[in-house]
C-alpha cells in the first residue's frame, strides 16, 4: 500500500517550497502576495508579503523576527548546517557538528562536501571548533558533543 503523507504535511511542504524557488524580483512580482510560515518559534505565523517597488510589506506576523524572517527568505536565505565528520580515537567513528551561525543557502552543498572530507582526532568537547571559516562563509564548524579516547562524553561534559 502507498504511504500517504497526511493533508497537514502536504499543504506545509508546498507552500514552503512551492514558493521558495527562484525569488527574483521578476518572480516575485508575478507571485504577490506570497505566503510563507515563520519558523523562527512554534506559533509559526502564517506571512503574507507584498512587494512595491523596492519594499516589502509583510503581515500576519505577532512580532517583529517575522518580517526580519521573511525578507531574509525572499532576499539571501540562510541556513544553520547539522552533520557528523570522522573522528579518530573515540568511542564512536563519527561526531556530530553544525555551523555556529546560518549559511547562505547556496553554500549548503559545498559545506557538506568539505565535511566529508574531514576527518579529526579525540579528544574534542562541545563548542570547539573543527572547520574553521568554512567554504569562505566567515562561519566556524563546531563539535555539538564531546568526544574523549574511546569514551563518549554527554554534551556539555
Ligand atoms: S512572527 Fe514572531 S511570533 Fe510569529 S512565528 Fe515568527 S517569531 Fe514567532
Amino acid at each position: 500500500m502507498l504511504h500517504q503523507p497526511s493533508l497537514s504535511r502536504t499543504l506545509f511542504v508546498r507552500r514552503r517550497t512551492g514558493n521558495s524557488k527562484n525569488r527574483t524580483d521578476k518572480n516575485m512580482k508575478a507571485q504577490t502576495p506570497i505566503n510563507m510560515t515563520c519558523i523562527c518559534c512554534p506559533l509559526g505565523c502564517d506571512l503574507t508579503i507584498n512587494k512595491s517597488s523596492a519594499e516589502f510589506t509583510i503581515a500576519g506576523n505577532k512580532c517583529p523576527r517575522g518580517k526580519k524572517y521573511a525578507i531574509e527568505e525572499l532576499t539571501a536565505p540562510k541556513r544553520i548546517v547539522t552533520s557528523t565528520v570522522k573522528i579518530a580515537g573515540g568511542a564512536y567513528p563519527v561526531i556530530p557538528v553544525k555551523t555556529a551561525h546560518a549559511i547562505p543557502k547556496e553554500k549548503i552543498f559545498t559545506i557538506m562536501r568539505i565535511l566529508a572530507n574531514v576527518e579529526i582526532q579525540v579528544p574534542v568537547h562541545v563548542g570547539d571548533t573543527v572547520v574553521k571559516n568554512i567554504a569562505d562563509t566567515g562561519i566556524d564548524v563546531v563539535a555539538t558533543c564531546s568526544c574523549g579516547r574511546g569514551v563518549r562524553a554527554a554534551e556539555g561534559a
